[in-house]
């Protein structure tokens, strides 16, 4: 039974119940939403009952809302209640971005295998891994304790609060990127299950292709809300360098025992290279419309936030984890 803060409620209402397993349509914008939110609860519960914050409580809930949006809750005057929320029109949108933009014509040549597999169930395939990167970059928000830490820092004299916004987010996204690692590995398994015993196909070649998928839709997601709401200016890395930097993180994040190590630079390359090419097509088919941008900058740019996160954060943070634990346990 679920307990949500009475505030949650009165200001965004009721969320949706769980479907029952007879009503829910396989691969359906529903059955996706609801399997990723069971998953993200039980892996936020795991991370914070492994460690001292017994009393902080997380539910990961959907709200019956079309408009695209997954937010944490998370209130001053209720520290310990979280609520990771995740509106039911957010599954759809993603569809409609990669159905529009023909991501499975824009797979490269080099992903024999996802080619061959229905484009129906790539989609499904992609959708879920976007929607699951969505919910466990709120979920790094939580476990880093990101909002009491943006709080704090609000409080503070001379505070640069954009600055602080822009980390927190680069810190979400580099922990995101750890936490989707074995997703992209169980969608590697279970299509080997399904066709590429037959293929013959190695486990290393089928998880390089679901990680170029998977940079693709993350970029194709990012690069829709840099041109729609993040035109001028925002405090989020470029869109190619964000779907670079967390599908290489990812791919780093690979179980060892079955990729080797020496392929991840490679693959880093391989996804930029692709990336940048699609990049270029969706700018000539769009206009020009984007902040402008160099490659090798951006890369860079984002590498120096990886090392500022570890240098300035999270010592700040391990204050506030600090205090966090002292007034939980
Ligand atoms: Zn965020």
């Amino acid at each position: 039974m679920l307990s949500l803060p009475a505030a949650f409620l009165a200001e965004f209402g009721t969320p949706m119940a769980p479907p029952s397993a007879d009503q829910i349509i396989s691969g359906s914008d529903e059955e996706i939403t609801f399997v990723l939110l069971e998953r993200c609860q039980a892996l936020v519960i795991k991370a914070l009952s492994d460690s001292r914050y017994k009393d902080i409580r997380v539910n990961a809930i959907c709200l019956p809302k079309f408009e695209p949006r997954v937010f944490t809750y998370w209130r001053q005057d209720d520290p310990n209640n979280y609520v990771i929320s995740c509106n039911i029109g957010t599954a759809a949108l993603i569809r409609r971005i990669l159905v529009d933009a023909n991501f499975h014509e824009l797979l490269p040549n080099s992903c024999v295998l996802l080619r061959t597999l229905h484009p129906d169930d790539v989609l499904t395939i992609a959708i879920s891994l976007i929607l699951c990167t969505l919910l466990y970059h709120e979920l790094a928000h939580v476990v880093r304790f990101h909002l009491p830490y943006k709080i704090s820092c609000a409080g503070e004299m001379n505070r640069n609060m954009e600055e602080i916004k822009g980390m927190c987010e680069v810190d979400a996204d580099k922990w995101c990127s750890y936490l989707i690692a074995p997703e992209i590995s169980s969608q590697a398994a279970g299509i080997k299950c399904a066709i590429a015993n037959v293929l013959n196909m190695e486990q290393e070649h089928i998880l390089r292709e679901v990680l170029s998928l998977y940079g693709l839709v993350l970029h194709l997601w990012f690069s829709f809300f840099n041109k729609t709401m993040f035109r001028i200016s925002s405090f989020y890395p470029h869109p190619l360098i964000r779907s670079t930097r967390i599908a290489v993180g990812a791919a780093d994040n690979i179980d060892r025992k079955l990729i080797a190590p020496h392929l991840a630079i490679e693959r880093a390359a391989f996804v930029l290279e692709e990336l940048a090419s699609i990049e270029e097509l969706l700018l000539s088919k769009a206009g020009i419309d984007q902040k402008p941008f160099d490659l090798a900058d951006e890369m860079s740019a984002i590498e120096t936030r990886f090392d500022e996160v570890s240098r300035v954060l999270d010592p700040e943070l391990a204050e506030m984890v600090l205090k966090w634990s002292k007034s939980s346990v």
